[in-house]
């Protein structure tokens, strides 16, 4: 199937696609990656498309002591390839690395990926760990809230997505992430990423159906997280819930 006829408007900065976006029946467009297929299966069907990368102000990355901010517009292989600041590690170039297949990586971008809300989406869960803050052309929104349910987020008609916050852990952190699929460049089946540091542990089960389950502070011991990073052994190859809520009770 092809798209339904669809109308491009151009916007020559961010506050003119703010605008642009403002009415209704109108999509943005940045990698394309999630909406292109979207169209063509005529799940969504706008009489305009906004295309989002060719902004300026939605690029580029700044680093500072405390936190690296993204430009929404950022590509996965940017990050895969580390040409943008990252965590001490590598944490988001690994991650990035495992997201689909080069291709799809040139193409999408993180702030898409948000956007797009997946739940079984790799940035959904990352950042939900590392406690990431999204910055909107109005607003700043912590990730743990920005995402209401599957393909949902409390973005409004005309708001864009302009960077995502990542704080810096704390040096000396420690870092797991698992991810099931039943082969490379897939969604994940099953999926966890772990942040641990001397202020505590965040724990985020993707692929839940929803926005990622957060477990934190007394809900949540290394060693309850380590079981539920257990859970995610290749052998098992699909995690349960049932099991995650015995191992974890709130
Ligand atoms: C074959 C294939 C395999 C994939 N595998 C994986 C995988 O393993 N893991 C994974 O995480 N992802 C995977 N993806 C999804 C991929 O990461 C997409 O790039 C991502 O989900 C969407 O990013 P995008 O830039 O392409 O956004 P688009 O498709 O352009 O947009 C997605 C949605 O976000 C909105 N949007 C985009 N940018 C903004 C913004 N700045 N502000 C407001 N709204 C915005 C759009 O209106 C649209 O609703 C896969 C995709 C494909 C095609």
């Amino acid at each position: 199937m092809k798209a339904a006829a669809f109308d491009l408007a151009v916007p020559e900065d961010i506050s003119d696609a703010a605008t642009l976006l403002a009415g209704e029946d109108r999509r943005a467009m940045a990698g394309g990656q999630s909406l292109g297929p979207m169209l063509n299966l005529r799940a969504t069907r706008p009489a305009w498309i906004v295309p989002l990368t060719g902004i300026a102000a939605l690029h580029g990355a700044e680093q500072t002591s405390d936190a690296i901010t993204l430009g929404a517009a950022t590509t996965h292989a940017a990050l895969a390839d580390g040409r943008t600041p990252d965590l001490e590690g590598g944490v988001l170039a690994r991650i990035a690395q495992g997201i689909a297949y080069r291709a799809v990586r040139n193409r999408g971008t993180i702030g898409g990926s948000l956007c797009h809300a997946d739940p079984a989406a790799d940035w959904l869960t990352t950042l939900t760990a590392l406690d990431a803050v999204v910055l909107t052309t109005t607003r700043a929104v912590p990730l743990e809230g920005f995402v209401t349910g599957a393909y949902r987020t409390l973005l409004v008609q005309g708001e864009i997505v302009r960077a995502i916050r990542i704080p810096k852990p704390a040096t000396g952190f420690h870092w797991r992430y698992h991810k099931l699929c039943r082969k490379p460049g897939e969604f994940a089946h099953a999926m966890a990423a772990c942040l641990a540091t001397t202020d505590g542990i965040r724990l985020a089960i993707g692929a839940v159906g929803g926005p990622p389950l957060l477990l934190t502070g007394d809900h949540v011991s290394l060693a309850g997280a380590e079981a539920v990073l257990g859970f995610l052994d290749p052998v098992d190859r699909c995690i349960q819930l049932e099991a995650v809520s015995r191992v974890l009770p709130a």
